[in-house]
């Protein structure tokens, strides 16, 4: 089992954790169409090497950022939405 860095509680197991979403890839306002909303849903990168994903501490409750690299599963770095 991989451990995943939270930045407030330190490792922890994968199992602890949710992805969210890519960085920058920003929720549609107001009340998208049902074409925005499925491109935003299913229109991802999923890039092969370093990526910067929104993840969830479910122990803690808290997203921060992670990156990793989505070829190797190496951990890159974590840190706060601050
Ligand atoms: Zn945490």
């Amino acid at each position: 089992m991989q451990r995943f860095p939270c930045p407030f509680c330190g490792p922890r197991a994968e199992t602890e954790f949710h992805f969210a979403v890519e960085a920058g890839h920003p929720r549609p306002d107001g009340a998208p169409s049902d074409a925005d909303w499925a491109a935003y849903l299913y229109d991802v990168d999923a890039p092969k090497g370093p990526a910067r994903e929104m993840w969830l501490h479910v122990t803690c409750g808290t997203y921060f950022l992670m990156t990793r690299d989505t070829q190797t599963r190496e951990i890159l770095g974590a840190e706060d939405l601050g």
